[in-house]
């Protein structure tokens, strides 16, 4: 099951190979479809198979460190990244809000920070070593293929190592501050672009932006009663989102005011610390997400757009909006244009279908929109193919890795035919 509770799955077989010899014995012994599961925090089906589980946890060491290349197996999750790469004076450039997920997870999917200047975690990837369908290795490091291997939603193989192209260790200065909504959208790209990284998040019925800052610094790190009074407000802010959240589920009727009334609570608050401690926060509540790249250009118009779809449902959870530079990864959905990245969540147990089909049928007619590969999306390859200039060249790659579609499940097929 997935960390949503919206995926499942029957697997006839589930493995945790500890070393490579080991994946590709499972990947030739089956039965198909094999597949790998991560930490589960996509809400798409990718990982979902009645065939052959793979969990590559036990593959998580740091191979190799030459300057800021890294070689890391693709098993080992974010935040233990970080502390490996702090070590070593390193850093990932950008990262998501949490940091629990498999690297080669998050790679596979085309998970993203926001930074106007920064593009999806893929495109620091400089090598991908993959296990093909007949137990074979595969290290590729250019051309064509890097640029399909970059997001692949596991359709060319198993991911066992890739080399990252990291930054040295950084420091983060993070504002988070309530702004009023329309001063935000009307500057949006100003702002954006006057920062490292900027998002906000708005909910339905509220004029209220909550604006997330952070920079560069040479600062030293907040002192530890101001970062444990940090991580005790987030800790109370998901309490709090739950209170609301559970109110909302039980009296729909009351959401506009619930949603106002958390707006009006959040307050401004500072630190300085790590970026991976700065990036992430825990996450404790549970909802859907769906989430949308479209041109930057646009981002403002979209978030109205897509509030006004919202306030005509039962949605108690904020838009978050997110910057990311365009990229040439062939599946990006940042490939080839800046994008901003507007996602839409509903608490667990809210009905999630309508308001997610009506906003995905905004941004797919007037927006130009590519769906985030791990959240939900009810597109299939014909809508989807023509939103990729690289959708040829993937399949060309697919077919010369993948040809008897050994890695091919029910999503995949779906989602790229
Ligand atoms: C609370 C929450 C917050 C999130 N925040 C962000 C965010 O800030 N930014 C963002 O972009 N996304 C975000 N996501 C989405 C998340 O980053 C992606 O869904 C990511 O794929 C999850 O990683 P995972 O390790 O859980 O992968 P899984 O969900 O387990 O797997 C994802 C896909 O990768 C494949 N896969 C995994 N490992 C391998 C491998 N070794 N070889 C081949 N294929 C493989 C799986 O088969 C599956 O298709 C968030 C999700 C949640 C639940």
């Amino acid at each position: 099951m997935n960390w949503s509770g919206s995926q499942r799955c029957d697997p006839a077989r589930m493995l945790a190979p500890r070393t490579r010899q080991e994946v590709a014995a499972a990947v030739v012994e089956g039965p198909a479809p094999v597949r790998v599961a991560g930490a589960g925090h996509s809400f798409s089906g990718g990982a979902a198979t009645a065939g052959t589980l793979l969990s590559l946890d036990a593959l998580d060491r740091v191979l190799d460190v030459s300057g800021e290349l890294v070689r890391v197996e693709a098993g080992i999750r974010l935040h233990a990244l970080s502390r490996e790469l702090l070590l070593r004076g390193l850093a990932m450039p950008n990262l998501g809000d949490i940091d629990v997920q498999s690297l080669a997870g998050a790679l596979s999917t085309g998970t993203h920070g926001t930074g106007a200047r920064l593009p999806i975690l893929s495109a620091q990837v400089e090598s991908v070593e993959l296990v093909l369908a007949d137990g074979s290795e595969r290290a590729i490091g250019g051309g064509e293929e890097l640029a399909a291997a970059r997001v692949s939603l596991g359709a060319l193989g198993v991911i066992v190592a890739v080399t990252l192209r990291c930054v040295p260790a950084f420091r983060l200065h993070g504002v988070d501050a309530p702004q009023p909504l329309e001063e935000i959208l009307d500057g949006l790209g100003e702002r954006a672009d006057a920062h490292d990284h900027f998002e906000f998040w708005t909910f339905p019925h509220s004029d209220v932006a909550l604006t997330r800052i952070n920079d560069r610094t040479d600062a030293p790190p907040s002192r530890p009663g101001r970062v444990r009074a940090y991580a005790s407000d987030v800790l109370m802010d998901n309490h709090a989102l739950y209170a609301v959240s559970r109110a909302a589920r039980a009296f729909p009727r009351a959401i506009p005011a619930l949603n106002r009334f958390a707006s009006s609570a959040a307050s401004r608050r500072e630190r300085v610390d790590w970026s991976h401690a700065v990036f992430a926060s825990p996450r404790l509540v549970r909802f859907e997400e769906m989430e949308y790249s479209v041109p930057r250009e646009r981002a403002a118009e979209a978030v109205r757009a897509v509030k006004a779809i919202l306030e005509r449902h039962p949605v108690s959870f904020p838009i978050e909006l997110r910057f990311v530079r365009g990229d040439d990864v062939l599946l990006s959905p940042a490939s080839g244009r800046d994008s901003a990245y507007l996602a839409i969540h509903l608490f667990e147990g809210m009905p999630y279908e309508a308001p997610f089909r009506e906003v995905e049928a905004l941004l797919s007619s007037a927006f130009e929109g590519r769906p985030h590969w791990g959240k939900r999306s009810f597109l299939s390859a014909d809508e989807l193919a023509p939103r990729y200039a690289g959708w040829d060249a993937f399949q060309r790659v697919r077919a010369q890795l993948d040809p008897h579609g050994r890695f091919a499940n029910a999503w995949t097929r779906h989602v790229l035919g």
